[in-house]
C-alpha cells in the first residue's frame, strides 16, 4: 500500500448519523468548487469545477478494505462507508466507479456533498448509486449565496436548485440536507422561511441545522445564535421536515437513561424543547424544576422564546 492510499480512508468514527463510519477521503486538500468562509479546513487553495480522477478506483477500494479489515480485527461494526474528503466528493470522475466497487463489500455508501455540481448529469447518476447522500443548502438566494459559499465563477445558484430537484425525484435512498447557519450572513427568518419551503420540496428523510464548531476559514465567521437556531428549527418544523440539529453535541439518541440531566442535555442537543415537554420529563423523573435553573445557572441549557413559548436549548460551548 502506498502513502497516499493510506491517506485515503480514515477511521472508523462514530457518528449520529451514520453510526460508525469508514470516511472515504477521495480528493487531495483542498480541491473544491467552493471556498465557505466556515469551512474548517481553511480557504480552499485550488477552486474548479471540471471533474477528474484524483486516484484510482483500485486505490480507493485497496484503502477501505485495509480499514474494513482493521475495524473487523478489533471486533467493531461499520454501517457505513462515506465520501467526506477535505474537498468536494463529486469532483472525482471516478465517483460512481468507486461506489460501484465499493458496495461489493456489502457496506452502504453515504456521499456528503456541497450539492454544486449536482445540475450535470454524470454527477447525478453517480449519485444515485449511493444509499444515503446529504446535500448542502445553506441558502437559495444569489447574493447571500456568494457571500457565504463563495462559489466559483462559473457556477449558477438556480442550475444547482433545479439539479437538487431533478435529483430528489429520481433518488430511492435516504436524502438528507445540511443547511450551516452564520449570524447575520443566513439566520435571518425570512431567508429561512425561503430555504425550508425549498427544501419541504424534496422530501428529505431528515434536515440538519449545523454551525461552526471548529476554527471557520475566515475569523468574522460566528456561529448563529441559540435563538435563531431555534427560530431556524420552528420554521422548518412548521413545514413538516423532520429536523435536528447538528452542534457539537452527539447526545445518546434519546434512549432515557434514567439519568434527568443527561436525557435533558442529550435531547436539547437535538432540538429544543418545549416548556410542557421539559415538566413532563421531570414529573417522570419525579424531579423538580431546580435541575433546570441549576443547567441555566451553569450555561448548560438557554431558555429562547418563539411565538410566546418558551424553549429550551443547549447553550453552544
Ligand atoms: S464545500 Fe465543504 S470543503 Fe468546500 S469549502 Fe465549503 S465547507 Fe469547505
Amino acid at each position: 500500500m502506498t502513502g497516499e492510499e493510506k491517506r485515503i480512508a480514515f477511521g472508523p468514527v462514530p457518528s449520529r448519523r451514520l453510526g460508525q463510519s469508514i470516511g472515504v477521503n477521495n480528493i487531495p486538500p483542498k480541491i473544491c468548487t467552493y471556498s465557505c468562509v466556515y469551512c474548517q479546513i481553511g480557504r480552499t487553495h485550488t477552486m474548479q469545477v471540471d471533474r477528474k480522477p484524483f486516484y484510482t478506483s483500485q486505490e480507493i477500494a485497496a484503502s477501505v478494505k485495509q480499514k474494513i479489515q482493521g475495524a473487523k480485527e478489533k471486533k467493531e461494526t461499520i454501517d457505513y462507508l462515506t465520501f467526506v474528503p477535505d474537498g468536494e466528493p463529486t469532483l472525482d470522475r471516478n465517483l460512481g466507479e468507486e461506489i460501484d466497487l465499493l458496495k461489493k463489500l456489502g457496506i452502504k455508501i453515504a456521499v456528503i456533498t456541497n450539492s454544486s455540481l449536482i445540475w450535470k448529469k454524470d454527477v447525478r447518476d453517480d449519485l444515485l448509486k449511493a444509499d444515503w447522500v446529504s446535500l448542502k443548502i445553506d441558502t437559495v438566494d444569489q447574493e447571500i449565496w456568494h457571500h457565504i459559499d463563495r462559489p466559483y465563477r462559473s457556477l449558477k445558484l438556480r442550475d444547482i436548485l433545479d439539479g437538487i430537484l431533478e435529483f430528489s425525484e429520481s433518488f430511492t435512498g435516504n436524502l438528507i440536507t445540511e443547511t450551516m447557519l452564520i449570524q447575520d450572513v443566513n439566520d435571518e427568518t425570512g431567508g429561512l422561511e425561503k430555504v425550508a419551503e425549498f427544501i419541504s420540496g424534496l422530501h428529505p428523510k431528515k434536515s440538519y441545522l449545523s454551525i461552526p464548531i471548529r476554527p471557520p476559514a475566515e475569523t468574522w465567521v460566528k456561529p448563529t445564535s441559540e435563538n435563531n437556531l431555534n427560530t431556524a428549527y420552528q420554521v422548518f418544523t412548521k413545514r413538516g421536515i423532520d429536523t435536528e440539529y447538528l452542534i457539537g453535541y452527539e447526545g445518546n439518541t434519546f434512549g432515557f437513561t434514567g439519568d434527568i440531566v443527561e436525557d435533558l442535555l442529550s435531547i436539547a442537543s437535538v432540538h429544543p424543547i418545549r416548556k410542557d415537554g421539559v415538566v413532563e420529563l421531570l414529573n417522570k423523573a419525579n424531579k423538580d424544576w431546580s435541575i433546570i435553573a441549576k443547567l441555566l445557572h451553569e450555561d448548560k441549557l438557554m431558555e429562547v422564546e418563539y411565538n410566546n413559548k418558551k424553549f429550551y436549548v443547549r447553550k453552544f460551548s
